[in-house]
């Protein structure tokens, strides 16, 4: 199979080749020129599967230059019992007939960027050896929290790479700076800079541009990549859980074979509920795919109307992850829509020129009959932390609050009932001041303590990655200004 941008679909590249190269030269997204359909009967037959043997089944279609062995052998380093605390990887949790959570959080930094931050690793080392690339790859990232963490636990120790994470030092919260601050590996750096998510990612941009550190560099024999979620390596992973999810549901008969389900997905940069469109149109019965946001809802309007306009205030809400006013992955659904690379490159022109681009009717009208959408405050999402928990007894963080919330108005409004799926994007672990906030706690302990604090109140046990950061030993406590982030890089890499 090749890939091809999405701003010009001329020239083809093999999938190793996509995944080493990351973006496009013309700065479009390298993506699969069609989308494999499963064959009949596969559902039956990935029903009796594990997780790991899934990811093979599903990655295969689409990773022609990789052996199914090879596959095998990442997924089984990806998906273990030592990375997952659950042998179902990502298990469904029915609330009550019909309504039922995907829980991505179980890998070892309790967030759902370690379903694809888990693999990417060996899918981008397989892919450098494919294509002749000798140098050692050096992954750069800026992050405001979760990518940061997933990164560095998906490439610690994996041979041929080195990663260095910076983030703000205004920007992250205590459990998130403790989780980076204590990252075990001998191929791993991490390191604040002073300001707040802008000037971090600001400064790795730099990086990325600065001629005089590559040639540097390469002379030491490095490069530099990045692992953010446009890379296919990212996406492809993530269409393996819609299909497990499906074929889990299935297997426990809260589905019938055939029978449609629909997917409400908490979303900011749209990699996840793009994921499950790619599920859907390989022949998953999927119905609606439900896009939730929270008050930075350039995505509901959208889908709703056609018209992407990022000229909006941002707002920094309780669930950080979708606080993006810029969804990259959106390009890669207007080219399946569209089929044109013209179009495309178009929009994300107007995009660039002036923040806002209005697509055709006829593309419009496609995408929300496919698409429904809506968004959720934080007020809201405090009510349904708590009316959740009343209701099922069941704990969701802030992020997964706003797609329960959304699916409960999408549902009033439109009278679809059909069983629904709500992606679970993290533990509520990770946001312990604000759900402890939702269930009535009015004083929040300090620290980790706040672990102990949601642990005593709901008699839930915090996730073995977070409860040992306790135990664990300080090694990175270095921070820089913007500037100095190029003589991080040169100390790290001698
Ligand atoms: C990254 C993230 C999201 C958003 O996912 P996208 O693929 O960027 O749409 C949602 N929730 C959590 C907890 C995340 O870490």
């Amino acid at each position: 199979m090749q890939y091809i941008s999405t701003r010009n679909k001329e020239y083809g590249h093999t999938a190793a080749q996509a995944i080493a190269q990351g973006l496009a030269r013309d700065g479009g997204l390298l993506t699969p020129a069609y989308l494999p359909r499963l064959p009949k009967n596969a559902l039956n037959d990935l029903c009796k599967m594990s997780y790991q043997q899934r990811a093979v089944y599903v990655m295969n279609l689409f990773l022609e230059d990789f052996s199914a062995s090879e596959l095998a052998a990442f997924s089984a380093k990806a998906y273990g019992p030592d990375k997952f605390d659950t042998p179902a990887v990502a298990p469904v949790h029915t609330l009550e007939d019909g309504l039922h959570c995907l829980e991505l959080w179980h890998g070892p930094t309790c967030a759902f960027k370690d379903m694809a931050l888990q693999m990417l690793p060996h899918l981008l080392t397989a892919s450098l050896k494919k294509t002749q690339e000798s140098k050692t790859v050096c992954i750069l990232v800026a992050t405001s929290g979760d990518t940061g963490k997933g990164a560095l636990e998906g490439f610690k120790d994996v041979e041929n790479t080195r990663i260095l994470v910076f983030y703000p030092k205004d920007g992250v919260s205590a459990i998130q700076e403790l989780q980076m601050n204590t990252q075990e590996g001998g191929n791993v750096g991490v390191c604040s800079v002073y300001g707040n998510f802008d000037d971090a990612q600001t400064g790795v941009k730099k990086l990325f541009s600065d001629e005089e550190l590559r040639e540097e560099l390469a002379n030491r024999g490095y490069f530099l990549s990045s692992a953010n979620s446009i890379n296919w390596g990212r996406v492809l992973p993530q269409i393996v859980y819609y299909i497990s999810a499906y074929c889990d549901m299935v297997r426990d008969e809260k589905l019938e074979m055939g029978d449609l389900l629909n997917i409400c997905v908490p979303t900011g940069n749209f990699g996840n509920i793009l994921a499950a469109y790619y599920a859907k149109e390989m022949g998953v019965p999927i119905g609606k795919l439900i896009c939730a946001s929270n008050s930075n809802n350039v995505l509901t309007d959208f889908l709703t109307t056609g018209v992407y306009d990022r000229n909006r205030t941002f707002y920094n809400t309780m669930s950080p992850s979708m606080d993006i006013l810029i969804s990259s992955n959106l390009e890669r659904l207007l080219f399946a829509v569209t089929q044109s690379d013209e179009e495309v490159r178009g929009y994300m022109e107007q995009l660039a020129a002036s923040g806002r681009y209005q697509v055709s009717d006829k593309v419009a009208g496609r995408i929300s009959s496919l698409f429904a959408a809506g968004c959720c405050d934080d007020a809201n999402t405090q009510r349904v932390i708590g009316e959740v928990y009343d209701k099922y007894d069941y704990l969701i963080d802030p992020h997964t609050a706003v797609a329960f919330d959304v699916l409960a108005r999408y549902r009033k409004e439109t009278g679809d009932e059909t069983a629904a799926l709500v992606v679970s994007t993290a533990s509520p672990f990770k946001f312990c001041d604000n759900v402890l906030g939702a269930l009535g706690h009015k004083e929040i302990a300090s620290g980790l303590g706040v672990l102990d604090q949601l642990s005593e109140a709901t008699g839930l046990n915090a996730p073995k990655p977070l409860a040992s950061l306790k135990d664990k030993t300080i090694r990175f406590d270095q921070s820089v200004t913007k500037e100095k982030m190029v003589d991080m890089v040169l100390g790290m890499l001698d």
